[in-house]
C-alpha cells in the first residue's frame, strides 16, 4: 500500500502501518474469520450436474485470510450428485422444495438441516450462499406455481431457514460480492465479527469492553451512529449486570450497527470526528487541504483511503494514539484492501 496511486490522481504515501492496538482489539491479521459457504462456490462438484461454481473472488482472495466451512445443503440430504434438479414451488400455501417433475418434496428434510447446521456450526463470522439455488439463494430465486408466471422473489428454503436462525449473522450471496461497495461490507463485518469473538472467547473484563467500544467509534458512526450510542449505554453497565446477559445485548446491537452499510454522508461525519479535534494546531493551507479532501470524497470524486491517508499525516501525539487505536482506519488485513476494489 505504501506509495500507492490513489483514485482522483492523487499520490499519496500511505503512513507506516499502525501500530499494536491496546487489547483487547487483536490486529486484524492476527484473525482468521470462520465464514461458512455453499460448497460448490469452493470448487466442489456438487451441483445437480455434477459440475461446480467455482468464484475466484472466494478461491483466489479471500481463501487466504478466512476460515472456510463448506456446506452444500444437497447433498446432506443424501441426494448425490448428479441429481434431478429442484426448484420452488407454491400451489398450496407455504414454499416448498421439490424435484421439477413434482415426485419428490425435499421441504421437510432441508428444514430440519439447516435448524441443525445453524446450532451445531462452530461459531461463524458470516455465511457466502450461492444464487439463485433453491436451496442456498438468498433472495431472488425463482418460484414456480401451476399455470402461472414464474415468480423471482423467492428465497432457497435452507437460506431462508438460516436466516430466520441466525439473523446477526453476515449473509451474502456470490453474485453480490462482485459490487465492491457491498464486498468491502462483507469483509468490515465478518472482521469485526471477529474482533467480538475474540473478545467474549477469551474473557473480558468491563475495562476491556470499554476499550473494545471505544477502538470501534469512528467505524460504528459510519455505519450506525444511533446504534453506536445505545451500544455505549449497554457498555456504561458493564460490571453491574451479569456479563452473559451484557454480552448477548452489546453482541446484538454490535452486529446490527455493522450490518448497515456505511454511507457516504457518515463517512464524512467520521472523518469531521477526527479533524476537528486536530484543527486546532494546523495552519490554514493544511486545515483547507483537509477539508477540501473530506469535501471531495463527501462528492465521490477520490476514495475514503485520500482523507484517511491525510488525516493521519497530520496527526500527531496523542492523535496518532487515538488514531492507530480506531479500527476505522484498518478494519481488515491491509493487504485484502486492493482485493476489495
Ligand atoms: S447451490 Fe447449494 S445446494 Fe446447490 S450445489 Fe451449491 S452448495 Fe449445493
Amino acid at each position: 500500500m505504501k506509495g500507492e496511486t490513489m483514485s482522483g490522481g492523487t499520490t499519496v504515501g500511505r503512513p507506516e502501518r499502525l501500530r499494536d492496538r491496546p487489547t483487547p482489539i487483536p490486529r486484524p491479521e492476527s484473525l482468521r474469520p470462520r465464514i461458512a459457504v455453499s460448497s460448490c462456490l469452493l470448487g466442489e462438484p456438487v451441483r445437480y450436474n455434477g459440475g461446480h461454481s467455482r468464484n475466484r473472488f472466494l478461491t483466489e482472495s479471500l481463501s487466504a485470510y478466512v476460515d472456510w466451512v463448506p456446506v452444500c445443503p444437497e447433498m446432506e440430504i443424501g441426494l448425490g450428485a448428479p441429481r434431478p434438479t429442484l426448484r420452488l414451488t407454491t400451489d398450496d400455501g407455504p414454499v416448498r422444495i421439490t424435484t421439477k417433475d413434482r415426485s419428490a418434496d425435499h421441504t421437510d428434510a432441508m428444514v430440519a438441516l439447516a435448524e441443525r447446521r445453524a446450532a451445531e456450526l462452530p461459531e461463524l463470522e458470516g455465511w457466502i450462499l450461492k444464487s439463485r439455488s433453491p436451496s442456498c439463494g438468498p433472495r431472488g430465486v425463482s418460484r414456480y406455481r401451476k399455470d402461472m408466471p414464474v415468480d423471482r422473489r423467492g428465497v432457497g428454503v435452507f437460506a431462508a431457514e438460516l436466516a430466520e436462525r441466525r439473523p446477526l449473522l453476515a449473509i451474502e450471496e456470490d453474485g453480490r460480492l462482485n459490487d465492491p461497495v457491498l464486498r468491502r461490507h462483507f469483509v468490515e463485518r465478518i472482521f469485526a465479527h471477529a474482533r467480538l469473538r475474540a473478545l467474549f472467547e477469551g474473557g473480558w473484563t468491563p475495562g476491556e469492553l470499554v476499550a473494545f467500544h471505544s477502538a470501534h467509534k469512528l467505524q460504528m458512526l459510519a455505519h450506525d451512529p444511533a446504534r453506536y450510542r445505545i451500544a455505549g449505554r449497554v457498555v456504561a453497565q458493564a460490571g453491574a449486570r451479569p456479563p452473559a446477559e451484557l454480552e448477548r445485548e452489546y453482541a446484538e446491537v454490535f452486529s446490527r450497527a455493522f450490518a448497515v452499510r456505511p454511507r457516504r454522508g457518515r463517512h464524512v461525519n467520521a472523518l469531521l470526528h477526527v479533524y476537528s479535534p486536530m484543527a486546532r494546531h494546523l495552519d490554514e493551507i493544511r486545515r483547507l487541504d483537509i477539508t477540501g479532501v473530506i469535501d471531495a470524497y463527501g462528492r465521490g470524486e477520490v476514495d475514503l483511503d485520500v482523507p484517511m491517508t491525510l488525516l493521519r499525516h497530520h496527526a500527531r501525539g496523542e492523535e496518532i494514539a487515538y488514531l492507530d487505536a480506531q479500527t476505522y482506519f484498518e478494519p481488515f488485513p491491509a493487504e485484502l484492501a486492493p482485493l476489495l476494489r
